[in-house]
């Protein structure tokens, strides 16, 4: 059993007692009668808001429930109120939309059109399923709300001129969160088959960061660097984490910038030694010992001569105090009695900083 649901008139404006001195018999506010039911004056926001309630009357029957009888919403029979909430497509009572039609009507219509290749007249077989879910989901308000937007409204109706709808396809589209949702509509739905996406995107990604190596050589090393040493382990994962897919690209981006920095000193892969690699680390930031795994990728694969050196960066290697020693140095600090009351806060404030800058373990 549902119960009535009956969203509330909001008027825009306080209403006007001069002009409209009777008001509305429903709301009380001083609005511009535009009906009668029931024997008493129906201001123009309770009459658009009778058409919204919908529910079970007492009488038993399920739909619009404009009257109101013993301060419950009657259907239009029992409280013998004339009010057009018939749709002329599927006979449903409701709200109407638009063209005499309810919501859902309206929505099969748009989505049939959308989907339909105008040139074939048909829809792609893998459409099918996804028309079907957009037409039947729960709220028929929510779906025409993001229908009628113009981007969703251009993206549908160029997906439905493809004759073949596939993962490829919607890769080459420019990426947006409509097409994230099409896309999880298509997998939902069967019509295509289920990958882990951010998988995919690392290979998109990996794909056009490789053709930054400027030595087509080296530009070999990265793409066998990224199959090998990245993707083969990616691949077995029953999904990617987000770590592993953000520290892969870091990996991939570090050894691109090697190899791009080795040429411009002069250098290939394969004549790379020690004083190279201490130059690179010397000359940027501490990040660029991420290339660390690059490296011994490359060695074990006879591309460089094993026994280079890299300093690897550590996350959040900043010293820590353990607990019982910090504590231990504070009350030192405390009872200091050469520290002047601003020296000690000072230095309280460090081991503290010190203790609490780091994330501590459970
Ligand atoms: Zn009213
Ligand atoms: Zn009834
Ligand atoms: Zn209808």
């Amino acid at each position: 059993m549902t119960t009535p649901t009956s969203p509330m008139a909001r008027p825009c404006h306080p209403g006007d007692p001069v002009r409209w001195p009777e008001g509305c018999d429903r709301c009380y506010g001083r609005y511009e009668v535009v009906t009668v039911w029931q024997s008493r004056g129906i201001c123009g926001y309770c009459y658009q808001a009778a058409k919204r309630i919908t529910g079970i009357c007492a009488c038993g029957h399920e739909g619009v429930l404009p009257g109101i009888i013993d301060n419950r919403p009657a259907c239009r029979t029992c409280s013998n109120i004339k009010l057009n909430v018939d749709c002329k497509s599927c006979g449903a009572e409701a709200e109407l939309y638009s063209g005499g039609r309810c919501q859902r009507c309206v929505l099969a219509d748009t989505i049939d059109r959308l989907l339909t290749n105008p040139d074939t007249g048909h829809m792609v077989p893998e459409l099918v399923p996804v028309a079907e879910a957009l037409k039947t989901m729960k709220r028929p308000n929510s779906g025409l709300t993001w229908i009628r937007q113009p981007h969703v409204d251009a993206f549908l109706a160029d997906l439905a001129q493809h004759p073949v709808i596939s993962h490829r396809l919607l890769d080459e589209l420019p990426p947006s969160r409509t097409l994230d949702f099409v896309r999880g509509l298509l997998v939902e739905h069967g019509a295509l088959p289920r990958r882990d996406e951010r998988l995919a995107r690392y290979e998109r990604w990996a794909l056009t960061a490789q053709a930054r190596v400027v030595v087509p050589e080296h530009r070999d090393v990265i793409a066998r660097f990224i199959r090998w040493g990245m993707l083969r382990r990616m691949r077995i994962m029953e999904s990617v984490p987000n770590g592993t897919f953000l520290r892969s690209k870091q990996t991939v981006t570090v050894g691109i910038d090697f190899c791009n920095w080795l040429t411009t000193h002069g250098a290939t892969l394969a004549e790379l030694n020690q004083s190279h690699m201490d130059a690179w680390q010397a000359e940027g930031p501490t990040t660029r010992g991420f290339v660390s795994r690059f490296i011994s990728w490359t060695a074990k694969a006879k591309i460089t001569t094993e026994g280079i050196t890299v300093i690897p960066h550590r996350r959040g290697t900043s010293p820590r105090l353990p607990a019982a020693e910090q504590r231990e140095a504070i009350d030192r600090v405390v009872h200091h009695d050469d520290f002047s009351p601003r020296d000690r806060l000072a230095a309280i404030l460090i081991l503290v900083s010190v203790r609490t800058s780091r994330p501590s373990l459970p």
